[in-house]
């Protein structure tokens, strides 16, 4: 059962926010740029037939199966311990 009095939630402010630290590569403290590297990736892509019979690309997307690997833009230091957090903050 719900609770019937509870009042409205507090309004969440920045501060109050969870306060996520940035991903930072401890070899070179590149906190900016990162690549990700996938195994076993599908690449699915639609095209359009034009009316000259030529085809343009409508969509492209990767799916990839494998495990997928981070690495530093900077010095290419191998992050993947730190890629589940990474995985987490796509938006
Ligand atoms: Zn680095």
């Amino acid at each position: 059962m719900s609770n019937p009095s509870r009042r409205s939630p507090r309004p969440r402010t920045l501060t109050e926010s969870a306060f996520i630290p940035r991903i930072k590569c401890p070899h070179c403290g590149n906190d900016l740029e990162f690549f990700e590297v996938s195994e076993d990736a599908v690449v699915v892509t639609h095209y359009v037939q034009n009316p000259d019979s030529s085809f343009s690309i409508e969509d492209r997307s990767i799916q990839s199966t494998g495990e997928s690997r981070l690495f530093c833009g900077s010095c290419e230091e191998d992050l993947s311990e730190l890629h589940q957090r990474f995985s987490n903050m796509i938006f």
